[in-house]
């Protein structure tokens, strides 16, 4: 096995690992909801159907749920690309994002000097007005 298919191997691991995080609380969200309207709604809700429900909700955890959403489509996202070759890579320069840096930031898209780059001529942006 080379470098290349190690490094993927792991971030795969780290990406299902949150997968399963996140998917566990979804599922104790949802365990608040065992009957009724509401259960119908987070069911809904999670299978991925029209997430304008949501929107319309002021339930607190419904929006929880609704987050954890948004994560786990990144994560989908991510895997996608991984697959792909293109997770992990920085859009900007194309080079490799350490692991460190996406074990903090998995849905990263620049590397750090990217990144700073960008932070930098955002703030000297907004300082021009
Ligand atoms: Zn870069």
């Amino acid at each position: 096995m080379n470098i290349e298919q190690e490094r993927k191997n792991r971030l795969k691991k780290m990406l299902n690992q949150m997968k399963e995080q996140i998917l566990k609380e979804a599922r104790e969200e949802i365990k608040k909801f065992q009957t009724g309207e509401k259960r119908q709604i987070v069911e809904a809700v999670m299978d991925d159907a029209d997430l304008s429900v949501i929107d319309l909700s002021e339930d607190i955890s419904l929006k929880q749920l609704s987050t954890h959403r948004d994560i786990l489509k990144k994560i989908e996202e991510a895997l996608r690309k991984l697959e792909e070759g293109t997770y992990g890579i920085c859009e900007m320069c194309g080079d490799e994002i350490p692991e460190e840096r996406l074990k903090i930031l998995p849905f990263a898209i620049y590397c750090r000097d990217c990144q700073e780059k960008i932070e930098m001529i955002e703030k000297f942006e907004s300082e021009e007005g």
